[in-house]
């Protein structure tokens, strides 16, 4: 039924996250350089990891490309892995991705209404369960961060404590996104104070009690990657992630998932810059692209380490 038959609802890795004070790093990709950066790491660390696909990479790739690439993954995979759906906007595309084999999925309804998000997101918990398919679902807003406007607890921004657990008990979901003070992207806050809320976090693991909460826009943004990016061309600036330090604490307080994107986007660029800059006759793609995997593995590398 899934892709693969190694592969694993998400709800087990994240459980298993939980119960070992650790998280489960989940990739994104949208090529195959990329998926056997990751594979490779996680086997290098022995450590389970989740291979995500939003929408737009999933239309890149073609669906039978994404299902070939990930069942080799599978077995190339020494430890167990899951397949998951990033930010599918709407039961369509969930319904596919189950259909097809993914072993999780995220019904991303959190820029509408509450009782909407509600109806939309057991809509598919209903669909999924019927497959052993995972599911998570967001709540709050991340986006606001995005700007640098300053977002204080208590704002309505972030993920609500009280909301949080009528959600999780009305939908029947496997992992909750939540709102902390984490943005998506590569510029996190100006002058480098973007911040985990951890005093929410608690608060919500204080209503939701032994529940895997899911970290998005927690990249790193490493400023050695970014340095070089900058150093051959690019053009990256105000870049700001989230410190180590935070993450791991936020993975002390229920988080069992961190989705990771921007970091391997960034060390990617970092290798095809450096490498194209520094040979202009090279024409052959084999010779920047292999530097760009082995950049994609020492990022993940560096994330599993964090999150373990
Ligand atoms: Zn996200």
């Amino acid at each position: 039924m899934f892709v693969d038959k190694k592969l694993v609802p998400g709800s087990e890795l994240l459980s298993y996250a939980l119960s070992n004070k650790i998280a489960i790093g989940a990739f994104n990709f949208a090529n195959t350089e990329v998926v056997q950066a990751i594979v490779s790491a996680a086997n290098v660390l022995k450590t389970p990891i989740i291979l995500q696909a939003s929408p737009s990479a999933i239309a890149y790739l073609g669906t039978q490309y994404l299902k070939a690439i990930v069942s080799v993954a599978a077995e190339e995979s020494e430890g167990p892995l899951a397949l998951h759906l990033d930010h599918g906007q709407d039961f369509e595309i969930c319904k596919r991705c189950i259909d097809e084999g993914f072993s999780s999925v995220m019904i991303d309804s959190s820029s509408l209404s509450f009782e909407e998000n509600v109806r939309k997101t057991k809509a598919v918990v209903d669909y999924a369960k019927k497959f052993g398919v995972s599911v998570e679902a967001e709540l709050g807003t991340l986006s606001g961060v995005e700007d640098g406007t300053s977002v204080l607890p208590g704002c309505s921004f972030y993920t609500n404590p009280d909301e949080a657990l009528e959600f999780i008990e009305r939908t029947g979901i496997d992992s909750l996104a939540v709102a902390v003070g984490t943005s998506h992207g590569s510029s996190k806050g100006k002058n480098g104070n973007a911040k985990i809320s951890i005093e929410r976090l608690r608060e919500i693991r204080k209503k939701v009690g032994n529940f895997p909460l899911v970290l998005h826009g927690a990249s790193s943004v490493y400023q050695d990657f970014v340095d070089v990016c900058n150093k051959y061309g690019a053009n990256l600036k105000d870049t700001c992630g989230i410190s180590d330090n935070d993450i791991r604490e936020a993975i002390q307080n229920g988080v069992a998932k961190v989705n990771v994107d921007t970091d391997i986007r960034i060390a990617f660029l970092s290798a095809v810059r450096k490498v194209l800059s520094e040979n202009t006759s090279l024409i052959d793609m084999r010779g920047y692209l292999s530097a760009a995997k082995d950049a994609a593995k020492e990022v993940v590398m560096r994330k599993i380490k964090t999150f373990l």
